[in-house]
């Protein structure tokens, strides 16, 4: 039995991974604020994301896997100042809120489809679990935890007792520090909002002009919106319940984010709010600093790869080169390092010469397969794996074996090997179409993808559309 280590930033150690039931795991992902595209930095999140997740599938688990889409009450600051990333979202584009997050949900789950991301069992948007947001905060409230200022009703992070736990903060350091912070009415520079106001009680006093939110509730205690961490609580609760086993995201939530979620749903139910904790390391630009959506200079996997024709799966290829918890530099460079290596990769399993339909299951070869197995449960080190598959490729094993033992290696690396396989006997002219029209079917471009498909109909070819891509095959 091969044992799964995860590094858990709970205890800042690997430490065994066992579910709470028997067999199976409950994932939380935090999901995307859909004001903007997704930008690399956000995708090599969900690209580690989607590892452990195959990880845990390679290891036998049935996995429950809940990604939220944030479209309401993530603030320009952390510390429940600033405007909601949405409402700046529809100013910016002159659409509604609700436009603006439907537009940019479409198009983050048209990314993580073309990096092979497995889609999450469950997808919940903050907005449809309003009710629940509430329920939980007025728990909070008949136990003594929230306050009201002028602007909404807060959590008063001194009455949680191990509020520092997972982020392991020094709260009097930062006390000290935030002597000078505008929010005065907070009893402490931890406290978070659990409920806003859509209009601050009190606005005229602070010189401030509220222009009307579009997205508002009514709630027991005025109308308005929840907080952003509230939602992660209220709906990883509401639909896992009791299989609170990974929750993830990157290493920016560890401080604000995750910290305010175990603190008011640990102070509402008196249980343990998750057993494991994973953060992915930033990917940075040029100079060491952070790819941001509000930085407005980020990459897009279509401006970064499509548009240049580079194959989206390179990117995923260039992830699984650098373990999670390493900081990823994005360059050029390193992009077109990956396209290399990818394109290598596919062209090692094509001269083989296998066809898929030749292999069985007998054919996947057991000493590898317990070699990548204990690298990938060595807390997902994904070099490592893509070692491994190296040496399957240049070891003895005879064709199929190799074959075989790589298709069950791309369980987990997700790099579409089987699918690169499947046009492995069409001549060459035929290849070329297919290639030209993928990358037309990515750009959503129908016009040209149906002159293709004409094309190689007229050459004696079927095609068929399919998830993964396209299946050519002699009519
Ligand atoms: P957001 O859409 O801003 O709520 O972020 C979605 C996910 O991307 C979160 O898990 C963040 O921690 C993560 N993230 C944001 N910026 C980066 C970055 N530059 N590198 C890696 N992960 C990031
Ligand atoms: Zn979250």
């Amino acid at each position: 039995m091969n044992k799964l280590f995860l590094y858990n930033t709970l205890g800042r150690k690997k430490q065994e991974f066992k579910p709470i039931k028997k067999g199976q795991v409950g994932l939380y992902t935090c999901g995307p604020t859909v004001y903007n595209y997704a930008h690399l930095g956000n995708l090599r999140a969900y690209l580690f994301e989607d590892i452990l997740k195959r990880v845990l599938i390679y290891n036998g688990y049935k996995v429950r896997h809940v990604m939220n889409i944030t479209d309401v009450g993530h603030l320009t600051g952390d510390r429940d100042m600033g405007e909601d990333k949405l409402e700046i979202g529809a100013k910016r584009e002159h659409k509604t809120a609700w436009q603006i997050a439907e537009f940019y949900t479409q198009e983050f789950k048209k990314d993580i489809k073309k990096l092979n991301i497995l889609e999450p069992e469950v997808w919940c948007k903050a907005t449809d679990y309003i009710k629940e947001q509430i329920d939980l905060i007025k728990i909070l409230e008949t136990k003594g935890y929230t306050y009201k200022t002028t602007d909404g009703l807060y959590y008063d992070t001194a009455k949680f007792k191990d509020y520092a736990k997972l982020s392991r903060q020094n709260l009097a350091a930062l006390k000290e520090g935030a002597r000078v912070e505008k929010n005065e009415e907070k009893k402490n520079p931890t406290d978070f909002a659990l409920w806003k106001f859509s209009t601050p009680l009190t606005p005229l006093i602070r010189g401030v002009k509220i222009a009307k939110r579009q997205m508002e509730w009514d709630s027991p205690w005025g109308v308005g919106f929840p907080g952003w961490h509230i939602e992660c609580s209220a709906m990883s609760l509401a639909i896992l319940k009791s299989q609170l086993d990974i929750h993830c995201g990157g290493i920016d939530h560890i401080n604000v984010h995750h910290t305010n979620e175990i603190a008011q749903s640990q102070a509402a139910t008196g249980k343990k709010f998750f057993n494991f904790w994973l953060h992915g390391a930033f990917l940075n630009i040029a100079g060491g600093k952070k790819m941001a959506k509000s930085e407005e200079n980020f990459l897009t996997l279509e401006n970064a790869l499509i548009k240049k024709s580079i194959d989206p799966l390179a990117f995923r290829f260039a992830a699984l080169g650098t373990h999670y918890r390493k900081t990823m530099e994005y360059s050029e460079e390193t992009i077109l390092n990956a396209e290399k290596g990818l394109k290598h990769l596919y062209n090692q399993i094509r001269e083989l010469g296998i066809r898929n339909h030749e292999l069985g299951i007998r054919n996947v070869n057991e000493n590898f397969k317990n070699k990548f197995l204990s690298v990938v449960n060595d807390d997902l080190n994904t070099p490592q794996a893509l070692a491994v598959a190296q040496e399957v490729l240049k070891s003895k094993l005879s064709g199929k074996e190799k074959l075989a033992t790589i298709l069950d290696f791309d369980r987990v690396l997700g790099l579409n090997i089987k699918e690169e396989l499947q046009n492995i006997d069409l001549p060459e002219n035929i290849q070329a179409i297919i290639k030209t029209r993928e990358k037309a079917r990515q750009e959503n471009n129908f016009q040209e993808s149906d002159k293709l498909r004409q094309e190689i109909e007229k050459q004696g070819y079927r095609v068929e559309d399919t998830k993964s891509g396209q299946r050519v095959s002699k009519k």
